[in-house]
């Protein structure tokens, strides 16, 4: 059997544990960093996202005139979790964010832009970055190849891990399997990185019993790895049934943009009628969904809204899949969707009466010009993207036990640790994904770097 020393392990190559590693090596350049990924050119949770990446006071928003702060990002997270995540994390997290974020322009590389052209529910300020195609998938290959390049990286492609123990001497041993041999890793630092459990039934039966029959549209690969060898190292978890919900127009993944609907879209149901304040966030708006009649409903938009958003990866993917319907008028898409159109078209004029800066029958507020056609629509459903509860950390990332205290040189990231967006699905602002995984990343790979200098140092 093959064997690795290595100072530090990383399992899972999504943007979590590659901006983990890349932290170690940038800030303790003499250090040995084992980076292990069932397969860099499949779909991660990370690759499958649009990739919309919040961040406060960088020198993005600044180019733009953007003034932001990370308390004013930690209250945008904290309003719409409820006040559920740890303060004092999240702002941690806040701050982190910029640093983060130049960390991956700068010296990762990664071609970043401010990416404002859609309002985003629940942010106060502008604060999206991303790629210029608005996809996770090149982000990640630039990680990839920065890592591939850095000489005290090992990016073990091909590489699943098994079982990872505690050896009496209190490192860490993973067996993985490496290209279809068995191999040893033996490390001083762990860094659990794998992604969540939202590819594991049994775990999404136990924990979200409620979307046990829905699509999920995230990784397949994200079994809940990671979680459990936390817990077996004496880690405890927190907030298990929180997720990322998201409309969904097939089981494949399509869908369309949240700027559907923060544009001034709107959901009717099969009565062609709407149920619902569509500006509670798409997350939300998932188990909702689900709940109408079918478990199906139809979001409708026009001209002015597909202008600004048909540009976007998603959106392209969408229409080329035959998911984006247009229309000339309502009579049209009522005959297409088989809804009743007299009600349609009721709904729509009710709809549009509501003058700007007034709330609606159902609360929302409108902000947006009245639809008019042409019209477009998809059908949709309710479906996860991705979990958000996790093992429970510190502001290091560093994985603490029921007591509170940190587990020695164990670290959670990514959707392995306890996200910010509360119970169920309600608190996901938009962003907290991405935002989590990089400045969780960035946490822990700080905290190890400071603590292989120290041990060098001394
Ligand atoms: C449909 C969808 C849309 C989204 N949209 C957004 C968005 O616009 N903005 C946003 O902020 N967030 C979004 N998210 C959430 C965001 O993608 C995730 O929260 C984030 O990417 C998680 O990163 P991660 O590194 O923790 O997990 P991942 O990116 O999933 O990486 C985990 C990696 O671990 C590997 N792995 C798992 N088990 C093992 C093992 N045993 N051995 C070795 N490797 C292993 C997997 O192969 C995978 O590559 C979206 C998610 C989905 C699914």
């Amino acid at each position: 059997m093959r064997s690795i020393n290595t100072d530090v392990v990383i399992v899972g190559g999504g943007a979590a544990g590659c901006v983990t590693a890349g932290v170690i090596a940038s800030f303790a350049p003499g250090a040995h960093i084992t980076l292990l990924e069932i397969d860099c050119s499949a779909d991660c949770n990370s690759t499958i996202a649009s990739a919309f990446i919040p961040g406060a006071a960088t020198r993005f928003q600044k180019q733009q005139d953007i003034l932001d702060t990370p308390e004013a990002m930690a209250a945008d997270i904290c309003a719409k979790n409820h006040g559920e995540s740890d303060y004092e994390i999240t702002l941690s997290m806040c701050r982190h964010s910029a640093n983060a974020l130049h960390w991956m322009a700068d010296i990762a590389h990664v071609p970043l832009e401010f990416a404002g052209e859609i309002h985003w529910l629940g942010h106060n300020t502008p604060r999206m970055h991303s790629h210029k195609l608005r996809s996770g998938i090149p982000i990640i290959r630039c990680l990839h190849t920065f890592l591939e390049k850095s000489e005290n990286i090992n990016l073990l492609n091909h590489t699943t891990a098994r079982e990872i123990e505690r050896t009496s001497k209190g490192a860490f041993r993973v067996k993985a399997l490496s290209d279809g041999r068995e191999l040893d890793i033996v490390a001083d630092f762990l860094v659990l990185a794998t992604g969540g459990f939202g590819g594991n039934p049994g775990m999404i039966k136990q924990y979200i019993p409620d979307m046990t029959d829905a699509w999920h549209i995230g990784a397949a690969t994200n079994t809940g790895d990671g979680i459990r060898w936390g817990l077996t190292l004496g880690g405890e978890t927190k907030l298990m049934n929180a997720f990322q919900g998201r409309d969904t127009i097939r089981e494949d993944g399509t869908r369309v943009t949240p700027g559907v609907i923060s544009e001034g879209g709107i959901a009717v149901n099969n009565s062609g009628v709407r149920f619902v304040r569509e500006d509670l966030g798409y997350s939300p708006l998932s188990t909702l969904f689900r709940a109408q009649d079918g478990k199906f409903v139809f979001l409708l938009w026009d001209e002015r809204i597909q202008g600004k958003i048909a540009d976007l990866y998603i959106m392209i993917d969408a229409l080329e899949k035959g998911e984006i319907h247009s229309f000339s008028d309502i009579k049209q898409l009522s005959e297409f969707f088989d809804l009743p159109g007299d009600r349609l078209k009721d709904t729509l004029d009710t709809y549009n009466l509501t003058p700007i800066g007034v709330q609606d029958e159902f609360g929302r507020l409108r902000e947006t010009p009245v639809l008019r056609p042409p019209f477009y629509a998809s059908r949709v459903t309710g479906s996860i993207a991705h979990t958000q509860g996790g093992l429970t950390i510190n502001k290091q990332s560093q994985v603490i036990d029921e007591s509170g205290t940190s587990i020695n040189h164990v670290y959670a990231v990514g959707n392995d640790a306890v996200g910010l967006s509360g119970a169920g699905s309600d608190g996901y602002l938009s962003g907290n994904g991405w935002f989590f995984a990089i400045t969780s990343g960035f946490a822990a790979g700080r905290a190890i770097a400071r603590e292989l200098t120290k041990s060098t140092n001394s």
